[in-house]
């Protein structure tokens, strides 16, 4: 990156988010009149729930125009409490929750929080890009632990607590993961907590955006349930996904007793808060029929398996079973090509828009990232156009 001005060299270490890049050069390409189908970009290709939307409006028409508390709403944080309640049986108290516009946020905020010159911040990768990019802005070392192929795209425990030193102050987890699709079973989640207890001043941020989006033989576990890591525990978490709700921007994270006002602190430098017809919306979505989100979560097992089992009739492409979010992860060295070139022919030869494995990370390569996000039409003729070229 070129520094201009007298720019601070730490901006040289923001990564990016390649889907955004992607997803900006299929429009300009549907725009020109191409024919594209989007596989690229991370988002439910619902629209967010009728009841949520309207809340929403009459939020807009009641007068809730106005700043909210920073950490969010309290009738909000209560609704959150609540269906953490539900659906995992942890008692977890408002005041531990913040409500942020974007689960995003809470990466950047567990960065800043724990990061620094001469720390060292665990990831997965492949992952979500933002991981890397979040610690290396923060100062910190990066340290990457492989999610393998071979191991169904899950961690084990010991592999994670290995490469724990004495400069490791935070760790990040992601499960069902993107872009992966991987899952990972509670024993290596429980060793994990056990594992830890032997280094508490070390932090635990576990990214759970698609907990509700599970299909696989493994079941969801939230790290809430293991109540020995709780006191450091951090949870990203939000509306994105499961309410289709990526732009209105919410999300929610939860945080230990003594991270919290810092924070909070940080949400009012940088946010001030989320805007309030859009929490107004949050609190329907939580409190309202939830018959939605199993429609969707149905839907996307259904298309990932169809996608999976299409994509292995591709020359050249090996593709797991996902277990969860709703990508599927083919290996695709068997076409002798690198994930990039497979990006760039499949967009720019077939008009198929995939992201390249390694804008997860350096063990991505290898692998592409295919969103399940379209419809299931759109994802044969995707597929069949892909088997037309190898
Ligand atoms: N975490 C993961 C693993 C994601 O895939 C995403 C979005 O794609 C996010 C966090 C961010 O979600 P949000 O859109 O709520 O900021």
């Amino acid at each position: 990156m070129k520094n201009f001005y007298n720019m601070a060299t730490r901006n040289n270490n923001l990564g990016t988010e390649t889907a955004f890049t992607v997803l900006a050069k299929a429009n300009k390409l549907a725009s020109e009149g191409k024919n594209i189908i989007n596989l690229g970009i991370g988002q439910p290709d619902f629209q967010t729930p009728e009841h949520i939307v309207e809340a929403g409006i009459k939020a807009l028409k009641d007068g809730h125009h106005g700043y909210t508390q920073s950490i969010g709403m309290p009738i909000l944080r209560e609704a959150v409490s609540d269906d953490i309640n539900r659906r995992h049986n942890v008692k977890i108290s408002p005041d531990n929750i913040i409500i942020v516009p974007g689960g995003k946020v809470i990466i950047f905020f567990s960065a800043m929080l724990m990061g620094e010159k001469n720390k060292e911040i665990l990831y997965p990768n492949p992952g979500f890009p933002i991981y890397e990019s979040a610690i290396n802005y923060s100062g910190a070392k990066a340290i990457p632990y492989e999610l393998s192929e071979n191991k169904g795209f899950s961690f084990s425990a010991d592999d994670i607590l290995k490469k724990i030193t004495q400069n490791t102050t935070l760790i990040i987890i992601n499960s069902p993961a993107n872009p992966t699709g991987g899952v990972v079973p509670k024993f290596e989640l429980e060793k994990l907590a056990k594992g830890l207890e032997k280094f508490p001043n070390i932090v635990l941020m576990s990214d759970e955006i698609y907990d509700q989006f599970c299909f696989g033989d493994n079941k969801f576990t939230s790290m809430l349930e293991f109540s020995e890591i709780r006191d450091r525990l951090i949870i990203l978490n939000g509306w994105s996904k499961t309410y289709a709700m990526t732009g209105w921007r919410l999300g929610y994270g939860i945080f230990p007793k003594k991270l919290y006002e810092v924070a909070e602190k940080l949400a009012v430098n940088i946010h001030s808060c989320v805007n309030a017809c859009a929490q107004y919306a949050a609190i329907e979505a939580l409190n309202g029929p939830q018959d939605c989100v199993e429609e969707m979560n149905q839907t996307f097992k259904k298309r990932a398996i169809l996608m999976f089992s299409k994509l292995n009739e591709v020359k050249g492409f090996n593709c797991q079973k996902p277990n969860g979010a709703f990508y599927c992860f083919p290996n695709i060295r068997g076409t002798n090509k690198s994930s990039i070139e497979i990006q760039n022919l499949l967009l720019d030869k077939i008009g198929v828009a995939t992201v390249a494995g390694t804008s997860f990370g350096k063990f991505g390569e290898g692998f592409i990232r295919l969103s399940c996000a379209n419809s299931d039409d759109a994802i044969e003729e995707a597929i069949s156009r892909i088997k037309s070229i190898f």
